[in-house]
């Protein structure tokens, strides 16, 4: 991949990212996002965070290759523990990760103080977007657009959401679907929750005999007749 080619996964998550923002890419790997913000004159600024040393020192190289140092400072740190409070941080990107994972993230960022509530989340989790919803709505973040993409087979859900005031309440549907992919109803979600259908009717068919499952037979049988309803 080209620094300036992003997969459509990450080229759709840095649409969602303000003009001339200060972001922080948590998880950046190589800092591909980062990096073709910048060098596409997007951002002014960008913190690149990562846990594991491989990844930070990839990320670390492709930033001095692109001489993008002043403007891009790679830390090798766990979640949002990478954000200072004077990098004055109005973006945060967690993107490629499953949804526990960026909740526990988003977590534990928030009990250290690291948000600041005047940030955009832009969120792109693999699996796990209803625990992340729930997050979102708990700590009274609204999601502001969400988006559905399909690239190399795979689904992706991208989730943006600022803090709001007022109180966030979402549906149990909303939750699951997403209040504006749900909206939406495009074909790519239509297949992925074809996909999730099938998945759920496959699991239910092979508890069908089990005796001691049937909290997890219940949950099967709710969601199987939300989605059925939700794909009409
Ligand atoms: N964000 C890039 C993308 O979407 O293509 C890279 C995704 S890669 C699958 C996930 C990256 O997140 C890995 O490089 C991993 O080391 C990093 N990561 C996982 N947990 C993390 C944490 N708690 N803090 C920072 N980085 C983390």
């Amino acid at each position: 991949m080209n620094h300036l080619e992003l997969s459509k996964r990450l080229a759709k998550v840095g649409e969602f990212v303000p003009e001339n923002a200060r972001l922080a890419d948590i998880g950046s790997d190589h800092a591909y996002l980062p990096v073709a913000l910048m060098l596409k004159g997007k951002i002014q600024f960008a913190v690149a965070g990562e846990v594991v040393k491989g990844p930070y020192e990839s990320a670390r190289k492709q930033v001095r290759k692109d001489g993008l140092e002043k403007q891009i400072t790679v830390r090798l740190a766990n979640g949002l523990d990478a954000i200072e409070a004077e990098d004055q941080i109005d973006a945060i990107t967690i993107a490629g990760m499953g949804g526990s994972l960026i909740r526990e993230i988003l977590e534990a960022g928030k009990q250290k103080n690291r948000l600041s509530g005047n940030e955009r989340l832009i969120l792109q989790p693999n699996i796990g977007e209803r625990t992340l919803r729930s997050w979102l709505q708990e700590n009274n973040y609204q999601l502001i657009a969400e988006t559905i993409l399909e690239e190399n087979k795979k689904i992706y859900e991208i989730l943006v959401a600022e803090k709001t005031q007022e109180k966030v309440t979402y549906s149990e549907k909303e939750l699951m679907f997403g209040p504006h992919l749900l909206n939406e109803s495009n074909e790519v979600f239509l297949n992925k929750w074809q996909r999730e259908l099938k998945q759920r009717q496959t699991i239910l068919q092979q508890l069908a005999h089990a005796t001691n499952q049937q909290a997890r037979k219940e949950r099967m049988e709710s969601e199987i007749k939300m989605i059925e309803e939700v794909l009409g």
